[in-house]
């Protein structure tokens, strides 16, 4: 019989009960270092007392009134956005799908308000992942995600990532702008060159189109500035974000200059949950760290000496680890041929140590931003074990 919970996903047997920092424990006590981080989503790790308070004591005054009435927790979210980032304005809705389904309407809203309502389509990428809506696996464009699901939603022209000659092959007179991730991490944790993310921002330039951003995995610090695109030096027109907005609370936005953002009229768009009391709340707590003297510096200093210990386990066990790759606190392990991320992921879960599989037959790891480097140098202990159970030779060298 299916089960009463929708069987959509594999999950592992393992149910959580309680977390503090980046550690989980299950039910019978066992403890799991959370280098998954709910999929890059828990920023700052679980239990974290500011966020928790802020979330409880909102929640015993307003939890939902909808947008029908003016929101002081969003108007202050969304001006702290304003004042650490490109943006202008910012719209708050639920998740990373949603949001990246408003920048597309964004986009299209401006170039129609602009007289050129013909510009509609999006360029995206091979590998990219936008969520699960109708659009946005379309958007997506992997079959894997579109099969079964009808003609797919027209209006996404797919590239191969990092290909800047196909990209200016595949603009035309109906191309609206160009929806790319800063690293692509559902596909594979892979980083954009950043001259790649400087010569699409010039080609938009050049063609009047404009740059959509997808920060959804990359945003909210996780690659050591409060956005990634910060690295590139450039600036999108719009920007997508979620997962770690809210520390792992419902949160999504949409970033938006204004040239794009006062196309969005009342009326024109809109969610009922979107950047409630409650959510906006959660959104405060997480920045107030976030935005916190020292915090950044110190995620990418942590980032560093991660990607220093990931790259001495890959000399150490080669015959495993082909590549380490990844930007911050977002980095994968791409795993040799015929060792795949899935049994890699489980052999990690037995050892304590949790981590998200990617495509490209990539090992993620998305831990909350507050790890230590004492908690780094644990994860890569764990994944030295890791290495051994997945090839015993590797295992026979080191006993040599
Ligand atoms: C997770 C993700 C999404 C989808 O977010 P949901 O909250 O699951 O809808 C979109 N884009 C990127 C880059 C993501 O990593």
């Amino acid at each position: 019989m299916i089960p009463a919970l929708m069987p959509t996903y594999n999950r592992a047997d393992l149910a959580f009960v309680r977390g503090e920092g980046a550690v989980l424990w299950t039910e019978d006590g066992r403890r799991f270092l959370d280098f998954g981080g709910g999929i890059a989503t828990s920023s700052l790790g679980h239990g974290h007392p500011h966020l928790v308070k802020a979330i409880a004591d909102q929640a015993a005054k307003v939890i939902h009134v909808s947008n029908l009435y003016r929101i002081p927790q969003a108007e202050t979210l969304a001006a702290r956005h304003v004042a650490n980032s490109f943006a202008d304005s910012v719209f708050f809705c639920n998740s990373g799908a949603e949001a990246n389904e408003g920048m597309v309407k964004a986009v299209r809203r401006y170039h129609w308000a602009n007289g050129r309502p013909e510009r509609w389509r999006m360029i995206c990428f091979e590998g990219a992942f936008h969520g699960r809506t109708l659009a946005m696996i379309s958007a997506t464009g992997n079959p894997k995600y579109l099969e079964g699901f009808g003609p797919p939603v027209d209006g996404f022209d797919h590239v191969p990532f990092g290909d800047m000659n196909a990209v200016r092959a595949a603009i035309g007179k109906e191309t609206a702008g160009i929806m790319v991730e800063p690293v692509q991490g559902e596909g594979g944790v892979r980083p954009a060159s950043l001259r790649f993310l400087r010569e699409l921002r010039a080609a938009c330039d050049e063609y009047g189109l404009l740059l959509a951003l997808d920060e959804v995995q990359t945003g909210m610090g996780r690659s050591g500035r409060l956005w990634a695109h910060e690295w590139a030096g450039i600036e999108p027109d719009v920007m997508s974000a979620a997962k770690g907005i809210g520390g792992g609370f419902p949160l999504g936005a949409v970033f938006a200059k204004e040239h794009v953002a006062k196309h969005l009229k009342p009326g024109t768009h809109g969610t009922t949950y979107g950047g409630s009391p409650l959510a906006c709340a959660a959104g405060n707590a997480v920045l107030d760290v976030i935005l916190s003297h020292g915090f950044l510096p110190r995620v990418d200093r942590v980032a560093r000496h991660l990607w220093r210990a990931l790259l001495d386990l890959q000399a150490r066990h080669p015959e495993v680890i082909e590549e380490v790759r990844g930007a911050g606190l977002l980095l994968g392990l791409k795993l040799r041929e015929g060792i795949a991320n899935t049994a890699a992921q489980d052999a990690a879960a037995a050892e304590g140590l949790l981590t998200v599989a990617a495509g490209q037959n990539v090992l993620r790891l998305a831990p909350p931003l507050i790890i230590t480097e004492e908690e780094a140098d644990e994860a890569v202990h764990l994944l030295g074990r890791v290495c051994l159970r997945l090839h015993p030779s590797s295992a026979q060298r080191a006993a040599k």
